[in-house]
Parts: structure tokens; C-alpha cells; sequence
């Protein structure tokens, strides 16, 4: 594997892959690798010829009372998990490579990002659209994977690819959980037993909800208000959200129906912490 850092040498190296007919599958991340992203890099492998992970801490997608600095950054951890995982590029790129003096362009993807995070985190989505046309115009891909552990993100990119002609194509990839039900995420790394026990409500809520739904209760209200009280039960510090969303518009409704998503977004022990599920 090849760590590469420098925004140019990775566009050449691309080029070359390219010209060469292989397939380029990227998997772009922020680091504090788990079993979660290396699914992800599993199924690029599958199918493409050359692999590219990315690790990038964008700074342009966090707020400014959000959790940028203390982030977890573990990269010679990160980096000899990519290469046990045998792909063949990691870019990382420092923030500077990307961001020059002066960087103002951003990308607004307008009506996915207004409800979910969006609300909660001004800024957040502009910064993410933008990072990944950037990630996508130094990688150039032919695939690109990413989880509906975030699911709003992935509606997103897939709507900012679409709409502004890249030829890429994006993949999902289903939520990877722990044995107990809670979704990987890095910012599990946070949460001391306690507060674990308590964030593990929020799968339950969903599989509650999921239930429900299948026995024949759709009103998004009722359904919302039961994962309400199962997080309310577990006291979670605070709840961002309950909301059960159109999977490809990503605006509430008010009667669920078979293929919705139910999104959850809680704070608990210092994390804020998101998880989705299909109806
Ligand atoms: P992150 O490093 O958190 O930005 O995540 C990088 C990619 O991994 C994104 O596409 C995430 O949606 C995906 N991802 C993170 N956690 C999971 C998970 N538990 N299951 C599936 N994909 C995930």
C-alpha cells in the first residue's frame, strides 16, 4: 500500500490506473478506522480493480462548538489496517493540501440537507458535498462506497453526482452493528460503559420502531413517540431527533410507508450519535 499526500500525485496516479483499464474503487473516511469501514473497503475491492481509502479530518464539515480538535486520530493504527485490508492507495491529505489560502468555493446540495442533521448542524452538509467533489475530482473513481450509517449523506452525494454529471458511480453499503445492536461509528470511542448502555437504546428504538411499523401502525407520530419514550427511559443526555423520512427525499412524513427511513440523531456522553433504519 501507498500513502499518498499530495493532491497532484494522486491525480497522476489515477490517471495512470486508468489508462491502465483498471477499476478505481475509493472509499473516502475520516480515520478512527472500524470493522464498519473496512466492510466498506471489502465490498470496493469487490468490485474494482484498484483500491483507494482516503483519511481526511475535514475541518470544513464540523461547526465550530463541534468536536474537530479532539476528534480521534490514530493514523499508523489506521494506516496498517488498510494495508492488512491489501489496498493498494491511502490518500491523506493535510488540511492545508486541500484547503488552500483563500479556498472559497463550496457546493450546496439544497433540499436533502434542510431537514435531519441539517437543522442541527449549520454548515455540516456544504462542507461534506464539498470535500467529496473534491476527494472525487483527486481520486476519480469509478465507484465510490458510502454508509447508510449516514444515510442523509449518502442521499446527498448521490444527488450532488447526479445532478452535476460526475461520472462516478456511488454505492451503499449497509449499516454494520455490533453484536448488542449499536451502529460502529468513531465516535463510539467516546462513551464510557455507562454512557454505551445508555446510546444502545437507540438501535433498540429503531428495531422497536421497525416492529411496530411491520404490525400495522404507521402514523409517524405514534411510532416516533414510542422511540421517544425508549430514550427518554435509557435518559439519554438529549435528543435531536426522531424522524421518519422519505429514503430519497429526505423530508418527513406524516404516514410512514414500506421503504421509509426512521432517522435517530441523540446526544449521550459527550457524543452526538446517529443511526437509521429501513422501514
Ligand atoms: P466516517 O469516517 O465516519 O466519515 O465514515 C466513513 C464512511 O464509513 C462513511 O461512508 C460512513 O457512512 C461509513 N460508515 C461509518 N460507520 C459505518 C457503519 N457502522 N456501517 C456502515 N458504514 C459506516
Amino acid at each position: 500500500m501507498n500513502i499518498i499526500k499530495g493532491i497532484r500525485e494522486m491525480q497522476s496516479c489515477s490517471e495512470a490506473v486508468r489508462n491502465n483499464g483498471l477499476k478505481i474503487g475509493f472509499v473516502p473516511t475520516m480515520g478512527a478506522l472500524h470493522v464498519g469501514h473496512l466492510e466498506l473497503i471489502k465490498h470496493a475491492k469487490s468490485v474494482s480493480g484498484y483500491t483507494v481509502a482516503s483519511i481526511f479530518v475535514n475541518p470544513k464539515q464540523f461547526g465550530p462548538s463541534e468536536d474537530f480538535d479532539n476528534y480521534p486520530r490514530q493514523f499508523e493504527n489506521d494506516a496498517d489496517m488498510l494495508a492488512k485490508e491489501g489496498i493498494d492507495i491511502l490518500f491523506a491529505p493535510e488540511p492545508n493540501e486541500m484547503y488552500g489560502d483563500g479556498y472559497q468555493t463550496f457546493v450546496e446540495v439544497r433540499n436533502i440537507q434542510k431537514h435531519l442533521c441539517g437543522q442541527f448542524r449549520p454548515g455540516h452538509f456544504e462542507g461534506v458535498a464539498t470535500v467529496v467533489l473534491k476527494l472525487l475530482n483527486i481520486v476519480k473513481p469509478h465507484y465510490a462506497i458510502f454508509g447508510e450509517k449516514d444515510y442523509q449523506q449518502l442521499r446527498l452525494i448521490t444527488k450532488m453526482v447526479e445532478d452535476l454529471n460526475l461520472d462516478v458511480k456511488i454505492q451503499g453499503y449497509p449499516i454494520v452493528r455490533e453484536h448488542d445492536g449499536l451502529a460502529l461509528s468513531s465516535r463510539n470511542r467516546y462513551l464510557n460503559s455507562e454512557s454505551r448502555q445508555k446510546a444502545l437504546s437507540i438501535s433498540e428504538a429503531l428495531f422497536q420502531i421497525k416492529q411496530e411499523f411491520d404490525s400495522g401502525t404507521s402514523d409517524a407520530d405514534t411510532l416516533c413517540d414510542m422511540a421517544r419514550e425508549i430514550l427518554g427511559e435509557s435518559s439519554v443526555d438529549d435528543i435531536d431527533y426522531i424522524s421518519i423520512i422519505d429514503d430519497k427525499i429526505i423530508e418527513p412524513k406524516k404516514i410512514a410507508s414500506s421503504g421509509d427511513r426512521v432517522a435517530i440523531a441523540v446526544r449521550v456522553g459527550g457524543a452526538r450519535l446517529i443511526d437509521n433504519i429501513k422501514l
